[in-house]
């Protein structure tokens, strides 16, 4: 859990105050919440805007799509892909030794493809290994293209008490347009079937989509918001390095648009009862994301599977990780079959650069976080921000309560910009 201040800190701050501006690791006296997030990477097929690590599984042929699970389920290497999990995991297990896990999350990619006797497999593997604590939040991510509805209740049933579903529009021509493999009305029938066997559940929509009118995002909206979702991520659609989308751009609304678009989204979902808590996510009282809350509050997570990143806290170091990206490579590395590990870099965070890190995460969120948080999760002292809280505050991007940072509606604005003013110098 959080660590807190207590006696003998002075000591300890001037010492990481000098540290501070060189570019030693920094450590922390007890670590924050720990979360685990699994990478399942396969997709039916890659969508033209997506950076993930997500790999189509059968190619991108247009013939697979529909409910072709039997095709599918052969083609995924489920078995030797949970055995690499779980190697993984073993050999990072004394780096997380005794910490009780609060979330977990399932990501990918489509996880939903694993079949439900996978996931299970998986969450008592998790279980198993490490202490998960009772009532924890365990999300997956399910793309309607693959909705079944045995399939939800089966995922629930093993275990999973959030799921997260990829809609993304309700239109049938934006969802052409961004190469999404389901419908309209499949995205529908999922959601039906999430909130009957869900008690909380996530729809992901995106804005700002090619051709999209300030009209066809109400129509999105207000379709959504009749689901009455305990949350709701909204991206705006952005144009990714190595996409298709880069490579042939499609036309998107301009960002005078795209901001009228967000207005609209702020507007509707606070009248539905949501609140905005983080740049990107509305949430009714009690369903925010707990998983990704510990991210952005700059708590800790082990990342497992192909191109999962992970962030550990030692007392001495922050260490940032992340493994093999390719899955085959990964899964061989992990199962002992190639000369190097499933770690593909591994490096304690310089203690110049964790004002950044820790402000670029916690601006994000609209109520901020606790100044002291600053102290406790990076191990530096409140003075080595000192100059650049006070700029943000004159320049009215940040609230000038000294007990917490938070972004004023200006600073939330241009975030960029505030979060760019930790950086090291
Ligand atoms: S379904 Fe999601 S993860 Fe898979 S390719 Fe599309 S956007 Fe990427």
């Amino acid at each position: 859990m959080a660590g807190s201040k207590g006696s003998g800190a002075e000591t300890r701050i001037g010492a990481i105050t000098r540290r501070a501006a060189g570019d030693e690791s920094s450590g922390v006296r007890s670590a924050p919440p720990l979360s685990v997030y699994v990478h399942l990477p396969w997709c039916i097929r890659k969508c033209p805007y997506c950076d993930f690590n997500s790999h189509a599984v059968l190619g991108n042929s247009h013939a697979v799509l529909g409910n072709s699970h039997a095709v599918l389920g052969d083609a995924l290497p489920e078995r030797r892909y949970l055995d690499a999990l779980r190697a993984d995991l073993e050999a990072a297990l004394p780096q997380v030794w005794g910490r009780p896990v609060q979330t977990i999350f399932i990501g990918g990619g489509t996880p939903s493809l694993f079949s439900p006797e996978s996931i299970d497999e998986l969450l008592t593997m998790l279980r198993t290994l490490l202490p998960v604590v009772p009532g924890a939040e365990i999300t997956m991510e399910a793309n309607p293209g693959t909705f079944e509805a045995a399939r939800f209740r089966a995922f629930a049933q093993a275990g999973v008490t959030r799921l997260s579903i990829g809609v993304q529009s309700f239109d049938d021509e934006a969802l052409r347009r961004i190469g999404r493999v389901h419908d309209a009305a499949q995205a529908r029938r999922a959601i039906e079937t999430a909130a009957g066997h869900f008690d909380t559940w996530n729809l992901d929509l995106m804005y700002a989509l090619p051709g999209q009118s300030l009209d066809a995002l109400r129509t999105d909206l207000r379709e959504a918001l009749a689901f009455a979702p305990p949350h709701l991520s909204y991206y705006h659609l952005t144009l990714e390095a190595n996409t298709a989308f880069a490579l042939h751009p499609p036309v998107l609304p301009d960002e005078d648009a795209a901001s009228e678009m967000q207005s609209v989204i702020e507007d509707e979902t606070r009248r539905a009862g949501l609140q905005h808590y983080e740049i990107s996510a509305y949430a009714r009282t009690h369903r925010r994301c707990a998983h990704n809350l510990n991210y952005w509050q700059f708590g800790d997570y082990l990342g497992l599977g192909a191109g999962a990143h992970g962030k550990l806290s030692f007392h001495d170091r922050i260490v940032r990780e992340a493994r093999v990206r390719n899955p085959r490579e990964y899964q061989r590395a992990a199962l002992g079959e190639s000369s190097e590990g499933p770690i593909a870099s591994s490096h304690a965070v310089p203690a110049r650069e964790l004002p950044f890190e820790f402000m670029l995460n916690a601006l994000r969120l609209t109520d901020g976080v606790p100044a002291s948080w600053f102290v406790e999760r990076t191990g530096l002292s409140l003075l080595a921000i000192a100059g650049p809280v006070a700029r943000a505050v004159q320049r009215g991007l940040l609230d000038p309560d000294p007990t917490v940072f938070r972004p004023t509606p200006l600073g939330a604005r241009f975030l960029n910009d505030l979060q760019q003013m930790f950086l090291p110098e």
